[in-house]
């Protein structure tokens, strides 16, 4: 790959636009180096974005398409982030710390999104409503028209293309904000609408300062509906200018979610579930696979088998090829060294890991604790690191009071062989979506979210594309 720009810029009505609040500098937290700077988005910034949206959704270029037109431009914007997999990959390597591998992942989960809704494209239609013989009536779907999507940083690419994908193939115009932290490779998403023909002010990509940029733009008054995926406390500020406004508002927020593990569950499978549940993404996963609820018949044999993981992963800068990269930064790093330090001094044990490497960058050990009492705050607050809880059960009433017992409800897990079971703890457990078998199970046609401090609204699947769609019903009364 050609050397990097030393400034990136934000993208806004189809022009690249160097921001009005200076530059960020955005650092490898593998080796605290500099990777570039970008051009930060002012409030003035933000209103020329979303003015530009306006303007395009006014043209009524999208929404007067035949649906399989903008389908095609939206697959197309998947096919322009494969046929760039590998440098825009290298771009998020270098401002996330995660491997090359996971960053190539996240590249074509993105892509997939965007395949996914082209998809969907033709599938929206409305019904007739039968009133009689003197009416006809009929529903329509139509976009609500400026979108505005905030995101983290922990998969911003993939997070995007998660709400721009049904936003776009719904004739929406899009105003994203990009997070501080990972903004380079997010412009990528620029590029990929501009390649796919897109109108100007269609997709406007801004990175800037939360309480300035993201605080300007969820509080806009000209914006129609919001997605925010971030933190609980952000996403209260988020509800909070949502209902000031009068927007709907979809929020994806963090989660604390717990695989409960019946004593017939195969364990071969839970390890594997436990490797990618919480060590991939060094654990910066909302629906992270952060505690394990396991039977006390299988307690020890499980612990041991889980350290013996832990302790055999590799961490390293993408150069090493590691099985686990650094954190996103050194906050980050001092973020989950506290909650760790905090759970040894009440008593927790960590059987492996529970600090920081002992070298430069934001690396940390992959961690295992047991005797984890549901009161400490490492069994119910978010980390958000490579980080696992064991916790014990002896029936199945105890493990869902366990399992539940926080006030998040993201993702829950069930590992077992016994039908009647699963379905039992399934039914029980609070959450938007529950894993038998396997984290992770599902996909991109799932739908995805949580309730009580996780968020509310779901995206991914076809709920996903009803985000972004009101009905209108059409009464027609015959002479
Ligand atoms: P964050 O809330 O700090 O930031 C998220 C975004 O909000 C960033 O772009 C930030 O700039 C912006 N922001 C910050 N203050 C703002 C304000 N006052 N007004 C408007 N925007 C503002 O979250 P983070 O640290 O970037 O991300 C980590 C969190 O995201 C974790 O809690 C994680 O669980 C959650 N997350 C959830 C999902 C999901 O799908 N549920 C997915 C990924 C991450």
């Amino acid at each position: 790959m050609s050397q990097l720009p030393a400034l990136w810029r934000n993208y806004i009505n189809g022009q690249w636009h160097t921001g009005q609040s200076g530059n960020l500098s955005v650092d490898n937290p593998a080796n605290l180096s500099k990777v570039a700077d970008i051009t930060l988005a002012s409030p003035e910034d933000v209103d020329s974005a979303v003015a530009a949206a306006r303007a395009c959704h006014n043209s009524a270029v999208l929404p007067a398409m035949r649906p399989v037109e903008r389908g095609r431009m939206v697959r197309k914007m998947g096919d322009y982030l494969l046929e760039n997999c590998d440098e825009i990959a290298t771009v998020l390597t270098l401002e996330t710390g995660k491997p090359l591998d996971e960053a190539k992942g996240e590249i074509q989960g993105a892509a997939r999104y965007f395949e996914y809704y082209a998809n969907q494209a033709e599938t929206l239609d409305g019904r007739a409503i039968p009133l009689g013989k003197d009416y006809i009536d009929y529903t329509v779907y139509e976009p609500f028209g400026v979108t505005a999507h905030i995101v983290p940083w922990n998969f911003p690419i993939e997070m995007i293309a998660r709400s721009v994908a049904p936003a776009l193939v719904t004739g929406n115009t899009c105003v994203i904000k990009t997070p501080e932290l990972t903004p380079l490779a997010c412009t990528y998403i620029a590029k990929a609408a501009e390649f796919s023909g897109f109108p100007a002010g269609a997709v406007n990509i801004l990175c800037g300062y939360g309480h300035e940029a993201g605080a300007a733009l969820s509080n806009h008054p000209d914006i129609d509906q919001m997605v925010f995926t971030g933190s609980v406390q952000t996403g209260t500020l988020i509800a909070e200018a949502a209902a000031r406004n009068l927007v709907p508002c979809v929020l994806e927020l963090g989660g604390k979610s717990a695989a409960i593990i019946c004593e017939d569950a195969d364990l071969d499978s839970v390890v594997e579930s436990v490797r990618w549940g919480i060590f991939y993404n060094a654990g910066q996963v909302c629906s992270a696979l952060s505690r394990i609820i396991v039977h006390q018949d299988i307690h020890d044999e499980l612990l041991q088998r889980l350290t013996h993981l832990a302790e055999n992963l590799s961490v390293g800068s993408h150069d090493e090829n590691p099985d686990m990269g650094s954190l996103v930064s050194m906050d980050q790093q001092r973020r989950v060294a506290d909650f760790c330090q905090q759970a040894q001094q009440a008593g927790a044990i960590a059987t492996t890991g529970g600090a920081p490497l002992d070298r430069p960058g934001a690396f940390f050990q992959p961690t295992v604790f047991s005797q984890v009492t549901a009161n400490m705050a490492i069994a119910t607050e978010e980390v958000f690191g490579p980080v696992l809880t064991v916790q014990s059960f002896a029936d199945d009433t105890a493990a869902i009071q366990l399992a539940n017992s926080t006030e998040y409800s993201l993702a829950g897990g069930v590992f077992s062989n016994d039908l009647q079971r699963i379905m039992r703890l399934s039914q029980q457990l609070k959450a938007g979506q529950v894993y038998v078998n396997e984290w992770y199970a599902g996909g991109v046609e799932t739908p995805f979210g949580g309730t009580g401090k996780s968020g509310y609204g779901r995206e991914k699947g076809r709920e996903g594309l009803m985000n972004y769609v009101h009905s209108k019903n059409v009464a027609i009364r015959l002479k």
